[in-house]
């Protein structure tokens, strides 16, 4: 493989998709020495095959705003790849999305899926629409106009979407109503679904708490645990919060959460009635950041900033696509972080992940991290199939047991001869053999 040639042709194809690139490079990179092993790869030319959507869905979304003024957005879709199941993955609305950014999370998607064993392809979507602000007219309107466009190309058996950033239950509820309008059915075509109509118990914080259970995993392989830890966390979205929750039942304490204006340290810890409020203030559509620095006086708002900079055990980027940069990782090697599990996707930029590696420090990617978020939607569309609803604790023992299993996985394919685990490297070639192997059963179509 001529990662070069493969990298500039892409470039030539994807001019500006800086994202993507950056993505596939990353994989790239890592199953080199699995893909001249296994020369039967090269023949069927899977690498140009995996890097290329299977389609792309971009149209027109026409809304109405509550002045009576007509609004347009751009809808997305990227099929990218379904060779071990139907297409999975996550619709995002921020006024940030464009193409690259959803192209690197539906190719990230594919890898991901494959790590959870479940049966999902990859897939990404969603619009820069922005639901701050909007009241929950508008974004009724903007989801039923989206869902006009998309209905007709997912389906249970398909195509199914989920949540991401800026969406969550009441967006993906919007969404199911038109849906089911439409198609005339009422299945699992979406997940992140309200308890009351095939939603799975625990999916709302499985992200977070999928990453913490990977983490612990991290941990245990030098012998720590959470018990007593300083853990720093970013954003506090339906990643974070989970996640917050999690390590402080497994006995740390977390001292930040972030938003794009700065980030909160509160020397005391995060937790119990201070997470129920930041829920309200999320669930009402406020800031939550800067108020909560208000409310509990001995909290301070650090404006600008990223929690990179306090003293931490562990770090969990939960926010968004590279949050995380080489001066960041820097700081947080000097002060002694021990762990690094990313729970958004790509916080981290390539220069920090590589000063993580070189200092040994255990890392792992957003795409073993954070899958417990897709597995649980995977057991959401078991549930629905199977038309019943599993109990709590029954959700969050497969949960666990998909996370050790993943984890053991990276181990597998990443642990080098000095012993130490290269988690990006575990990830992006467990994640890629299975689904190579599925393209190379499945012949050329
Ligand atoms: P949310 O929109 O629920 O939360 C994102 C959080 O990050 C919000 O608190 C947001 O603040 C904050 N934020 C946004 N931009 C920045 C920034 N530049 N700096 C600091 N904070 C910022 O999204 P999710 O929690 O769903 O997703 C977070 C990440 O996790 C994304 O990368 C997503 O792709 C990934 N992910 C999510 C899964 C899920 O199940 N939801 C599953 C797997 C991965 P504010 O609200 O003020 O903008």
């Amino acid at each position: 493989m001529n990662l070069e040639k493969i990298m500039s042709d892409l470039e030539k194809k994807n001019p500006g998709e800086v994202e993507y690139l950056q993505a596939v490079r990353e994989v790239h990179e890592s199953i080199q020495d699995v893909y001249t092993e296994n020369p039967q790869f090269e023949s069927a030319n899977i690498i140009e095959r995996i890097i290329e959507p299977d389609r792309v869905l971009m149209c027109k979304v026409s809304w109405v705003d509550d002045s009576g003024k007509v609004q347009v957005n751009r809808g997305y879709r990227i099929q990218f790849n379904n060779a071990i199941g139907p297409y999975k993955g996550g619709l995002r609305f921020h006024p940030s999305v464009n193409l690259s950014i959803l192209k690197f999370l539906g190719f990230e998607q594919i890898f991901k899926n494959s790590l959870t064993t479940l049966p999902m392809g990859g897939a990404k979507g969603g619009s820069d629409f922005d639901p701050k602000g909007k009241s929950n007219a508008e974004i009724m309107r903007f989801c039923q106009a989206f869902m006009l466009e998309l209905w007709k190309l997912i389906g249970p058996e398909t195509d199914i979407p989920a949540g991401d950033i800026g969406v969550g239950g009441r967006e993906i509820g919007f969404l199911y109503g038109m849906y089911k309008k439409l198609a005339r059915e009422n299945t699992g075509v979406l997940t992140g679904k309200g308890l009351n109509w095939g939603g799975s118990l625990i999916r709302p914080e499985a992200t977070g708490f999928g990453a913490v259970y990977f983490a612990k995993e991290m941990l245990a392989t030098k012998g720590e645990t959470f018990k007593g830890k300083t853990v720093c966390i970013s954003g506090f979205g339906n990643v974070a919060w989970g996640a917050a929750i999690k390590a402080t039942e497994l006995g740390a304490k977390v001292v930040t959460i972030s938003g794009p204006d700065g980030y909160i340290y509160d020397p005391d810890g995060i937790s119990g009635e201070k997470i129920d409020y930041l829920l309200e203030l999320r669930a009402s559509n406020q800031d939550i950041v800067k108020p909560y620095s208000y409310e509990f006086p001995g909290a301070q708002f650090h404006q600008g900033k990223r929690p990179w900079e306090v003293k931490c055990d562990i770090a969990l980027p939960c926010a968004t696509q590279n949050e995380l940069g080489k001066e960041d990782a820097r700081t947080l090697v000097a002060n002694g972080v021990q762990c690094v599990a990313e729970g958004a996707n790509m916080p981290s930029t390539p220069e920090a992940i590589e000063i993580f590696l070189e200092n040994k420090i255990l890392f792992a990617p957003g795409k073993a991290v954070n899958a417990g978020g897709v597995a649980t939607s995977g057991l959401e569309m078991s549930q629905n199939a199977m038309k019943l609803s599993w109990p709590l604790k029954e959700v969050d023992e497969r949960l666990h047991h998909i996370m050790c299993s993943i984890h053991e996985q990276c181990v597998r394919h990443g642990k080098g001869k000095d012993g130490y685990v290269n988690y990006v490297k575990g990830a992006n070639v467990a994640g890629f053999l299975k689904v190579a192997n599925a393209m190379l059963d499945q012949g050329v179509i």
